[in-house]
């Protein structure tokens, strides 16, 4: 069963013979798999860190890659605030 644990951070990774066993979640729950994935974004640096000290393998990549969405205000705003976009109450500043 696919589980997303809202308010919980990776901690820790638990390696065993240079094979990892699992995570260690902030909340003091541990997740054990022999797979994990990591998609941190480019500024988790307390992750990098602690992989870094673990002395997990870190390659910088040579590239960067991707495409960029742009959406008209209107949209976002309907998205966001449903029957109430336009409303000057609820418009957002500085976007
Ligand atoms: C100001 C700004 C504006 C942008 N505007 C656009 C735009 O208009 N269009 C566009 O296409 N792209 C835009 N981007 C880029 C886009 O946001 C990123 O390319 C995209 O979000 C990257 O996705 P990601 O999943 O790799 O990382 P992220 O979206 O950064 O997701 C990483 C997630 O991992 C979580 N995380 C980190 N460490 C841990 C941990 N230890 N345990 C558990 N969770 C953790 C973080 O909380 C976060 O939720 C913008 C970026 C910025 C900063």
């Amino acid at each position: 069963m696919d589980v997303i644990r809202f308010r919980a951070r990776v901690d820790d990774l638990h390696i065993k013979d240079s094979q990892v066993t699992g995570v260690m979640l902030s909340d003091g729950q541990e997740i054990r798999s022999k797979h994990i994935a990591l998609a941190t974004g480019h500024s988790a640096r307390d992750t990098f860190e602690m992989l870094f000290e673990k002395g997990v393998y870190i390659e910088a990549k040579s590239f960067s890659i991707g495409f960029r969405i742009e959406h008209n205000q209107s949209q976002i705003d309907e998205v966001l605030f449903g029957k109430d976009a336009g409303n000057p109450n609820f418009r957002r500043s500085g976007l």
